[in-house]
């Protein structure tokens, strides 16, 4: 049984990230930079948002956070997102979700610069996925295909069940594995709250992707005994642990391959979100082109 480390990948692709960082500003003078907005006070929010402004710092990027209290309007959101959007030294705008209630998420996202939607949420950045020519690769589904590819997990006609169909993770997940292209080409299911036999389902799987926030919830009853086993969940017990939404403890007794949480998906989720921050600022530079 292989644990699936996505801190030591996403060790080796920052140190990757890193090298490309300091080869673009010694030959363009071009220095990656990503603006982290967040709302309000929310604890969790403020612990991802250090952790990803920390990351870009190690890897040689620039990070700038801008704060507005929770009382913020979407008026000024837009304002800020507008000043942003026009700012040639910011490459990768990222808006830390969830925002206080009273804000329009949808229209704060849809006014960043799809060019700069590192996160990839624009309906824009969403529609060139769908269509298999992505300008950026959302961070968590990206970050789990380079889990498989770099672990040396074959997709190519492999059953893959994705448990949870949110905008962030599940949608965009199942979009991606069935491409036509390396890396892809899965036959995919997808499961949600509302799925009948969802058991059956995922005992089909011979790759499990869950996504649903739901502490220990994929059972080892659940799992067909060989599957590959993807734990995307973070969620606090009453202890103040981290789990994911697999019972990994038991599920692992009978898989071929799982990711643990923590250290799984999520080291995995900022890389990638390093990798589009950096590919921007390589269009920046004139190195690339964007579609
Ligand atoms: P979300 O927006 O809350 O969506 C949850 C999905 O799970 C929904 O589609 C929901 O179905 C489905 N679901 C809920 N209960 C279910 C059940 N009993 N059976 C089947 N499906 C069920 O969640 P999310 O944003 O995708 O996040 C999911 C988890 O991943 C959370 O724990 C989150 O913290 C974590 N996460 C981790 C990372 C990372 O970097 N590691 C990144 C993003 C999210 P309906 O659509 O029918 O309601």
């Amino acid at each position: 049984m292989q644990i699936l480390d996505g801190k030591k990948l996403s060790e080796t692709i920052r140190s990757e990230i890193a090298e490309e960082v300091t080869r673009l500003r010694l030959a363009t003078g071009v220095t990656p930079c990503l603006a982290a907005v967040l709302v309000g006070e929310d604890p969790a929010s403020q612990i991802y948002v250090n952790n990803k402004e920390k990351a870009c710092q190690k890897t040689g990027m620039e990070s700038r956070l801008f704060r507005l209290p929770a009382a913020a309007t979407t008026e000024e959101l837009l304002k800020l997102i507008g000043k942003l959007n026009a700012d040639v030294s910011v490459h990768g705008i990222l808006v830390q979700l969830p925002l206080p209630e009273g804000c329009d998420e949808l229209r704060i996202l849809d006014a960043i610069d799809p060019k700069k939607d590192v996160d990839a949420f624009h309906p824009e950045n969403v529609g060139l996925i769908s269509q298999g020519r992505p300008r950026y690769l959302p961070c968590t589904p990206c970050g789990i295909q380079q889990m498989l590819i770099r672990s040396g997990i074959e997709t190519a006609g492999k059953h893959v069940v994705v448990v949870g169909r949110s905008d962030i993770v599940g949608k965009p997940m199942a979009l991606m594995l069935v491409q036509k292209q390396s890396g892809a080409d899965a036959t995919v299911t997808v499961v949600h709250s509302r799925t009948k036999n969802l058991t059956d389902l995922t005992r089909q799987a011979d790759i499990l992707i869950v996504a649903i926030g739901k502490a220990k919830f994929l059972t080892a009853d659940m799992v067909q005994p060989g599957a590959v086993v993807i734990d995307v969940g973070i969620n606090r017990l009453p202890d103040g642990k981290i789990c994911g939404d697999v019972d990994f403890d038991a599920v692992k007794e009978i898989v071929s391959a799982i990711s643990p949480v923590p250290g799984g998906v999520g080291p995995l989720t900022i890389s990638m979100l390093l990798r589009n921050t950096l590919r921007s600022a390589q269009c920046a530079a004139g190195e690339t082109t964007l579609r």
